[in-house]
């Protein structure tokens, strides 16, 4: 009998997270009821939302429960169905969670073709990352041409999407990414006008370079030191997609708002929030968009595999330090 493994969360992390907050064990691979499949995950995705949610108290998910096995989205492929909806050897997208093998009714699980797009590229530029860069560029934003965008987290799952959708629109694209290699990438490769390594140069100085109109959208992953250099450069009647504060999510208690916040009003920025999950009935869209610019290699990714289910609670912390290079994911068992 195959035995199944997972990853649960015994303890809330204080400030930064530590493999110490999760326990891996076994167990048996679950029965199935009426209506359910299995499904035996190849790659788990980790994403920087998970570190809130190890978190108690209100947000816009509940938190991860502990003792639980830890939540999380996943491709894999369908092991064993009682659902007429899905037969042995369908692949499949879907918050399979942190373990080896998964059951489901197949409500949350959505096929993926892997003869264009590589099963990786689900969990990135055509999976939830991907949608939440479209989102935030087309109903947030809405760059328009010879605009100048500046995208932090640039060479991220989320960024690195972003800036070349608002490059095929048009507008003048800068990036924000941490080292030399990441940024020739940016530029190279994915068509970004310029990037600016934050480890090496002043951000504030280098945006002073890059962007001599000043800057007239930020599509925001950072937050902090990073957001106040862009915010203090931006031109009247500014709009910022506040994705995410990744510098911020290891700290305890609230997060202050940019530094000079007087500057928001006369220049009359418009800054918005917004997560992907209210924006699912556009996920078609987005993916009818993305999928074909993948598939053609118009639309370029990267990922970076952690082997073995064993070291997703060590390769978590990856994403805070940025040692990672490419959509970050965990291989849990070998694609047939
Ligand atoms: P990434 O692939 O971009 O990985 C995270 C990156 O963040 C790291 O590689 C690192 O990039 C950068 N980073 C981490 N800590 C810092 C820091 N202290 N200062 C500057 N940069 C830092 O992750 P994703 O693309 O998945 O996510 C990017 C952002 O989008 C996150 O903030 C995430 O929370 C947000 N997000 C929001 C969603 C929404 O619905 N609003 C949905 C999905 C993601 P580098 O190597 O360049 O330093």
């Amino acid at each position: 009998m195959p035995v199944n493994k997972q990853w649960l969360l015994v303890s809330r992390p204080k400030g930064q997270v530590s493999p110490d907050n999760f326990r891996l064990v076994e167990s048996p691979v679950p029965d199935l009821g009426p209506g359910e499949v299995l499904v035996r995950n190849h790659y788990m995705s980790l994403d920087p939302y998970m570190r809130g949610r190890m978190d108690e108290g209100k947000s816009y998910a509940a938190p991860q429960p502990l003792d639980a096995v830890m939540q999380g989205g996943t491709v894999g492929e369908i092991v064993a169905s009682n659902n007429p909806g899905f037969v042995i050897g369908d692949k499949v997208v879907g918050p399979m969670g942190w373990q080896l093998y998964g059951k489901s009714d197949g409500v949350n699980l959505r096929k993926v073709d892997t003869r264009q797009v590589p099963l990786q590229a689900y969990l990135g530029a055509v999976g939830m990352p991907g949608v939440t860069a479209w989102v935030g560029l087309n109903m947030i934003i809405a760059p328009k041409a010879g605009e100048t965008v500046v995208v932090s987290a640039a060479a991220g799952a989320v960024g690195s999407v972003a800036g070349q959708l608002a490059r095929r629109r048009g507008a003048r694209v800068v990036g924000i990414a941490g080292g030399a290699a990441k940024c020739r990438w940016l530029v190279d490769e994915l068509g970004f006008d310029a990037a600016i390594d934050y480890r090496a140069e002043d951000v504030g100085a280098a945006l002073d370079r890059h962007c001599p109109n000043g800057i007239d959208v930020n599509f925001e992953n950072v937050g902090g030191a990073t957001m106040d250099a862009v915010i203090a450069r931006m031109n009247t009647f500014g709009r910022v997609a506040l994705c995410g504060m990744i510098s911020t999510y290891n700290h305890s208690g609230p997060v202050s708002g940019p530094a000079d916040f007087a500057r928001v009003l006369m220049r009359r920025i418009t800054i918005r929030g917004f997560i992907v999950i209210d924006f699912l009935p556009r996920a078609r869209e987005a993916l009818a968009e993305l999928t074909p610019l993948v598939a053609g290699g118009e639309l370029k990714w990267k990922a970076h595999v952690v082997d073995g289910l064993e070291n997703a609670a060590d390769a978590l912390g990856l994403l805070f330090t940025g040692a990672h290079d490419g959509k970050l994911m965990v291989r849990i068992s070998p694609e047939p």
